[in-house]
């Protein structure tokens, strides 16, 4: 079961999605960069775009009480009791390899870890993880707005336990209400 979701970025796929999730009635972490004098002014902005969204990014503004805040500085260790990870930072491979390095030694064994990359392979992605790891990571491809495109592609990776796949799936069609597509690991 799904029962806590983290989510590293919150520009506009990130807030998106945390919006969703917890609209759904699901706590979320919501975690960016640390800024100079707020060290969470990243995130804030980002739970305050989805705010302000329109169309609406929250089903109920008030189900933003379910998002968390933080940065990934301070605030990595939020992720420690999440179910499933969804990475939606910027579109190069480094600084997602390094968050992959610093999740692998954090989540839980069963948690899962996804990226919400356009195009990178997951081989790339990949580099230097074990493989328990790469058995609990996939690509979730939701599109823009999160809340109203209602396609989410799911790509697997050449070692997803297709069990864990199988829980984002059922996540993502029963609790999101996503028309969930298996997609395969190629560019765009
Ligand atoms: P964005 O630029 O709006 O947001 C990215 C966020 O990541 C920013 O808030 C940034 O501060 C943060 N960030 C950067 N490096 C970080 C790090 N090391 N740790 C934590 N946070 C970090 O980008 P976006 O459009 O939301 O795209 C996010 C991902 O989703 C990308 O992989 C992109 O290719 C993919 N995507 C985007 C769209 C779209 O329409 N925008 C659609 C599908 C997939």
């Amino acid at each position: 079961m799904i029962k806590k979701v983290g989510v590293v970025g919150a520009g506009t796929m990130g807030s998106g999605i945390a919006a969703l999730v917890a609209s759904a009635g699901i706590p979320v972490v919501l975690l960016d960069i640390p800024g100079k004098e707020d060290r969470n002014e990243y995130a804030k902005r980002g739970l305050e775009r989805a705010l302000k969204a329109r169309p609406a990014a929250f089903m109920d503004p008030e189900r933003a009480r379910y998002v968390e805040i933080g940065n990934t500085e301070d605030d990595l260790e939020k992720l420690r009791d999440c179910d499933w990870v969804v990475e939606a930072i910027v579109e190069k491979p480094e600084p997602k390899q390094a968050l992959y390095a610093r999740l692998e030694s954090l989540l839980k064994p069963t948690a899962i870890v996804s990226s919400n990359t356009s195009g990178i392979p997951m081989r790339v992605l990949l580099e230097g993880r074990s493989e328990g790891f790469r058995r609990r990571f996939l690509g979730t491809h939701f599109f823009n707005p999160p809340r109203y495109m209602k396609l989410l592609e799911l790509v697997p990776g050449a070692a997803t336990d297709p069990a864990a796949f199988a829980r984002v799936k059922s996540f993502g069609a029963d609790v999101l209400g996503k028309g969930v597509v298996v997609a395969k690991d190629t560019t765009n």
